[in-house]
């Protein structure tokens, strides 16, 4: 069986990452959406809310799994015994830093490829930040997130300490 990890922070998911995801399920037979611990990007979703909004929208998909992992992404892959690492490709600024990460992480583990699409012209621009910075001025979502995401967005908001 093929797997392949499709690792990231997905604070919080996007049609962006949910159009890579489907394109992958397509070429792999088991792929497993690796949601990051990672403390040092201060997410505004907790890990528990950023797996749950992810499984929520990926409930068609079923050789798509949801998890969470602490620590490198390869030692993750390792133990899960996938042969791929994917990642989404939009901006040429995207390039530099994932050059450097695909090239570690050969050296940490060389039978672990590193596999990039790239985005649809549509989702280009769509980043989790962009989103999360529309959604605290009240701006539109719904060309960007799906409606259960945009809810849980309004409802955040809603409830962030005033500064
Ligand atoms: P990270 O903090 O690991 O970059 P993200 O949640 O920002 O986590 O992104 C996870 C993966 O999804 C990355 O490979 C990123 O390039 C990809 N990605 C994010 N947005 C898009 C998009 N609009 N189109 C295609 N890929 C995307």
């Amino acid at each position: 069986m093929r797997t392949a990890i499709c690792p990231g922070s997905f604070d919080p998911v996007t049609y962006g990452h949910l159009d890579i995801f489907g394109r992958v399920s397509l070429l792999f037979d088991h792929v497993i959406v690796a949601v990051s611990r990672n403390p040092i990007k201060n997410p505004l979703f907790s890990i528990e809310e950023r797996v749950e909004l992810l499984k929520s929208v990926l409930t068609h998909y079923p050789n798509i799994e949801v998890s969470s992992f602490d620590g490198l992404t390869v030692n993750y892959a390792i133990k899960r015994k996938a042969i791929a690492i994917v990642r989404g490709l939009r901006v040429i600024s995207d390039f530099e830093n994932e050059f450097r990460m695909a090239l570690t992480n050969k050296k940490l583990a060389c039978h672990v490829e590193t596999i990039f699409l790239m985005t649809k012209a549509e989702y280009s621009f769509i980043n989790s930040s962009t989103v999360k910075e529309i959604a605290s001025f009240g701006g539109s979502l719904r060309s960007l997130v799906p409606p259960v995401v945009e809810e849980k967005l309004r409802e955040k908001m809603k409830n962030l300490p005033k500064s």
